[in-house]
Parts: C-alpha cells; sequence; structure tokens
C-alpha cells in the first residue's frame, strides 16, 4: 500500500479523500494555491506545499509544480480527486512515467472517454444503447441538416470536449440550426480550446440516471446501483438521489449488469460512471466519466462501501474483494450540493462565513472544509459542502433531510439552502415526479 498520497485538488474533494488515506494509515501532502492558505484540508495535511497563486492555470493545474511537490516530499501516488487534472490523460501518463501512480484509471480509457464523440463510439461497440445523432464530428449545417432527417427535430449541439453542461445548443426547428451550431461551436473553442460539435436527438422529458461501477486491475467488475442526477439547472445538477423513484429492482439490475459487464470488456479499472437519459423505459448512454464523481457519497451511504478507499487499493493493485452478489443496496440517500450563490439569482457570494453550524445526527454527512471564520476565495467553484442524508426509505430520507436543512447555518453569505428548501416542499418532488427539465420550469425564475 501506497505510503504518501499528494492530493491534487482543493474544498470538499481533497477533505474526502484525506479522510480516506488518514484512516488507511496513509500520509497525505495537500497542494494548494496561495489562495487556499488557511483552507481546512491545508490544516489537516501531514504536509503541506504551495504550487502557485490562486489562478487554477497556474496551481490546481500546474502539472510540474504538482509534479515537485510529490519528489520533495516523497510520495508515491497522486490522486487527482474531481475536475481539474482529474480527466487529463497526458496527466496521468506523466504521473506514470515518474515513477509515481495515479489514482484513476489507465490513460487510455480516459482518453477514449474524454472526447464524447469517441466516447458515442466505444459505447456502441461495447455493446451500450445511445442517443441517436451524427457518427462523429459535425462541420456545416448541411451534414447536420442530413442528420436531422434521420433523427428528426428537437437537435441537440454538444461539444465534443465538453462537461460542466457547457457548449450545448438546442434547435427546435431547421431554421435554428444553423445558429445552435455556430453558437455551440465559439462556446466550446472558448471553453475547451476545440470548436468540435457533434449532434443528438434532444430528448424531451427524460431523467438523468447514472450507473457507478467499479473494476479492478484483475478484471473483476460489479456495479453499485443508480443515482438519479435530474434535479438540474443549466444541465449542472443541484440534489441527486438513490435509488431514483423511477426505476424497479429489475430495471436497476438490468442496466447495471449492462454497464459492469461492458466496462469489463473495456477492460476498465478504478471507478467509472456511465451516465443514460432514461425515457419511456429506454436508456441512452451520454458520457463516460472516468473519476470519483461530486454525488459519489449517496453511493456510499446505501452500498456502504468507502468508494475513495476501494479506488486507492485498486490503483495500489489490490484485488476488488467483492462480488456482484455481496452489493446490497440499503434505504436511501440525497445529497443536496449547497453553494455559496444568491438562491434566486445564483450570482455566486464569497466572503467570509461569519456562523457556522451543521445539521448532525443520525443519517446525516456533511461533505465540506468550511468552517466559522473561513474567507471563501472567490477564484473556484461555488460548491461548499455536501448534506448527505441517509435514511430506511424515501419518507424517511425526506423528513430527515428536511429537519437537516432547517438546522443548517452558514452565515452571512448567502447559500443555496433556501433552494433545497422550496424543493423539498413541492409536490412533485415529494412524489418523485420529475424530469431533467423540471427544476428549471417549476422552481426557478428564468
Ligand atoms: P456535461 O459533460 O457537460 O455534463 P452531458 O453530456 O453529461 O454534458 O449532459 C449534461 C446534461 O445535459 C444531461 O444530464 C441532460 O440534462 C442534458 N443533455 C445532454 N444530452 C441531452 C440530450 N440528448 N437530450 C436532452 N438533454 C440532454
Amino acid at each position: 500500500m501506497f505510503k504518501k498520497i499528494v492530493i491534487a485538488n482543493r474544498g470538499d474533494v481533497a477533505i474526502r479523500v484525506q479522510r480516506a488515506c488518514h484512516e488507511m494509515g496513509i500520509k497525505t501532502v495537500a497542494v494548494h494555491s496561495t489562495a487556499d492558505s488557511s483552507a481546512m484540508n491545508v490544516r489537516l495535511a501531514d504536509e503541506s506545499v504551495c504550487i502557485g497563486p490562486p489562478k487554477s492555470k497556474d496551481s490546481y493545474l500546474n502539472i510540474p509544480a504538482i509534479l515537485s511537490a510529490a519528489s520533495i516530499s516523497g510520495a508515491d501516488a497522486i490522486h487527482p480527486g474531481v475536475g481539474f487534472l482529474s480527466e487529463n490523460p497526458a496527466f496521468a501518463q506523466i504521473v506514470s512515467d515518474h515513477g509515481l501512480t495515479f489514482i484513476g484509471p489507465k490513460p487510455e480509457h480516459i482518453k477514449v472517454m474524454g472526447d464524447k464523440i469517441e466516447a458515442k463510439k466505444m459505447a456502441l461497440e461495447l455493446g451500450i444503447p445511445c442517443v441517436p445523432g451524427s457518427d462523429g464530428a459535425i462541420r456545416t449545417t448541411d451534414e447536420a441538416l442530413l442528420v436531422a432527417k434521420d433523427i428528426g427535430f428537437p437537435i441537440i449541439v454538444k461539444a465534443a470536449a465538453g462537461g460542466g453542461g457547457k457548449g450545448m445548443q438546442i434547435a427546435f426547428s431547421e431554421t435554428e440550426l444553423s445558429n445552435a451550431i455556430k453558437l455551440a461551436q465559439s462556446e466550446a473553442e472558448a471553453s475547451f480550446g476545440s470548436g468540435e460539435v457533434y449532434i443528438e436527438r434532444y430528448l424531451s422529458n427524460p431523467r438523468h440516471i447514472e450507473i457507478q461501477i467499479i473494476g479492478d486491475k484483475f478484471g473483476n467488475v460489479v456495479h453499485l446501483g443508480e443515482r438519479d442526477c435530474s434535479l438540474q439547472r443549466r444541465h449542472q445538477k443541484i440534489l441527486e438521489e438513490t435509488p431514483s423513484p423511477a426505476l424497479t429492482k429489475k430495471v436497476r439490475n438490468d442496466i447495471g449488469a449492462l454497464a459492469a459487464t461492458a466496462m469489463k470488456k473495456f477492460g476498465y479499472e478504478s471507478l467509472g460512471t456511465i451516465e443514460f437519459l432514461y425515457e419511456n423505459g429506454e436508456f441512452y448512454f451520454i458520457e463516460m466519466n472516468t473519476r470519483l464523481q461530486v454525488e459519489h457519497p449517496i453511493t456510499e451511504m446505501v452500498t456502504g462501501i468507502d468508494l475513495v478507499q476501494k479506488q486507492i487499493q485498486i490503483s495500489a493493485g489490490e484485488p476488488l474483494g467483492i462480488s456482484q452478489d455481496e452489493v446490497s443496496l440499503k434505504g436511501h440517500s440525497i445529497e443536496c450540493r449547497i453553494n455559496a450563490e444568491d438562491p434566486e439569482n445564483f450570482i455566486p457570494s464569497p466572503g467570509k462565513i461569519v456562523d457556522y453550524h451543521p445539521p448532525g445526527g443520525f443519517g446525516i454527512r456533511i461533505d465540506s472544509g468550511i468552517y466559522a471564520g473561513y474567507e471563501i476565495p472567490p477564484h473556484y467553484d461555488s460548491l461548499i459542502a455536501k448534506l448527505i442524508v441517509h435514511g430506511q426509505n424515501r419518507e424517511q430520507c425526506l423528513s430527515r433531510l428536511q429537519r437537516a436543512l432547517d438546522e443548517f447555518v452558514i452565515g452571512n453569505i448567502k447559500t443555496t439552502i433556501a433552494l433545497h428548501q422550496k424543493l423539498l416542499s413541492t409536490k412533485n418532488f415529494i412524489d418523485g415526479e420529475y424530469d431533467i427539465h423540471w427544476l428549471e420550469k417549476h422552481l426557478l425564475k428564468q
């Protein structure tokens, strides 16, 4: 097993990985920007190294600085966390070229799944059903029109290098197509440095259902059920739950087995999430994330499996040690993403946290690095805490979540706690009746 791990990330996920390491007797090195010197993960790490100024490109994306930190601290592995370098195949390769272990899958798997056009081709080869769309990149409106004849309108234009809900445009008719392509291309170019786009049918009322899988270096792969991440704003997840109110046990087992079989054929090792849209009883692959997910805790709550520890053990060459029959899903879990944002207009609200009182009690978990007196820097993602609740069933989970949100005090900054409280009081959500458009249509001001 590793003796010392560099955690190349910040915020709640850095703390999450650090906790897993410390429980396993592994020393941690926190690498951080100058803006994060007083962050909780830096305080709790065994060692810390400042790797640059606040801007991510100069610190959390600064590969030479991260490798230097690993070298001077004598670490033997690097955990990339979520975001930043976690899905960068060149980084994974450079880490292993330097004699260190990248805690994640093989670089070639990250590469294929990182290009959404290649990912869809691979998914089809592996027997995973996809949203009908173009076979490859679309350059002109004429090319798009030919595909549209087959699949019909509405159509969504998406960035091949996409992520974070960026670079997507919808065309409801032929007249809107040319503009949608141009807009998606320029947004993709600006956000990802590549203007390559593709098109697929725009599903009108699907749910976003994703399957968590985990594989080891010996060809063992299991699935750990699904997460329903349909509650979204601008294609970004706000609240996730498992099990999905929309799936039966049989549907779950079938899609889980399909995902696990495909990943076994792929030779995939480490954690992975296969994302689907689910509409009228059919699953359609949209992408695969080759890393830990923000919403992984809800899977941990119902399976009792520490996903980060498993991920580290697998990278260290240990066998998975769980068969599919041994995976049992118990109760219900929900995660609320608490962002430092105005709950009405979503404008970021960085600043100093004066009062902090997290909820506690049976079935409550908080993954966060904030504390009273902590100054939220303005340079990064506005996610500051994840409130994760577990109950014996959905009903208990909902009342526990309501109680936890009512107890939660984060002052004086604005947070999205109020949005979650509002959501919890709506009949559709209580009844589990929602799709990917529901939140924007029914709860948010346009
Ligand atoms: P990203 O990598 O930017 O998160 P995804 O491909 O994972 O992009 O899609 C994010 C979200 O965008 C989905 O959960 C869904 O809400 C919406 N979306 C993506 N593709 C489609 C589609 N074909 N039809 C309808 N909505 C879609």
